[in-house]
């Protein structure tokens, strides 16, 4: 597992698949599914620690076992299509592609079923070995720990030179706001964002 850049890779691959779309009306919609895609291979942490008792490894869960995302994409493309259309298989896929990415970083500095069911081995790069007591620490000290810091640091990077993106978050945040208590501050906040976004 990686410790802090999933969510931070997951929003560079959602931005990038975003801008292959083109499809900008839904910005905030394609962010929302790679940041939680991104990570929701590890909600399998909860089950470890809290009903499993940390009986088996973390990445022997379904949740990190690729074929399992595969398989649960392909039985959900066609309903999700009904339901949902285009939208929603673009969605769907990027939900797939974050989930995989999650299991690709996963396999730098550990290990992944990537063969699963031909194979029960885990294939991964390098192992963080179990030094110190504390296991965040066996993270922050293993060398694997700059390319998190620089994944963090880019995707920063990017998230704060995106104006567009900036002016969503702060137009979505005053559409709320006026559903609940309407006032002309608040419009008068929207037209000056929609001003900038023409710029
Ligand atoms: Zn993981």
């Amino acid at each position: 597992m990686m410790f802090i850049a999933h969510m931070p890779a997951g929003f560079l691959l959602a931005r990038r698949y975003l801008k292959s779309e083109r499809d900008n009306a839904h910005y905030i919609k394609f962010l929302i599914v790679g940041l939680v895609a991104s990570i929701a291979p590890d909600f399998d942490l909860a089950y470890f620690h809290l009903i499993d008792n940390r009986q088996h490894p973390h990445h022997s869960y379904w949740t990190h076992i690729p074929i399992y995302w595969v398989g649960i994409y392909a039985l959900l493309v066609y309903p999700i299509y009904r339901f949902f259309g285009r939208l929603g298989i673009k969605l769907l896929s990027l939900f797939l592609i974050c989930g995989l990415l999650h299991m690709v970083l996963d396999s730098i500095a550990s290990g992944i079923k990537w063969l699963y069911p031909f194979n029960t081995d885990y294939h991964g790069i390098w192992r963080i070995p179990a030094v110190y007591d504390w296991w965040v620490a066996n993270y922050l000290f293993h060398w694997t720990f700059i390319l998190e810091l620089l994944i963090c640091s880019l995707a920063a990077f990017i998230f704060l030179r995106d104006r567009s993106l900036l002016n969503d978050f702060k137009y979505q945040f005053l559409i709320i706001m006026y559903q609940l208590r309407p006032s002309t501050r608040i419009l008068r906040g929207l037209v000056k964002i929609d001003k900038e976004s023409i710029k």
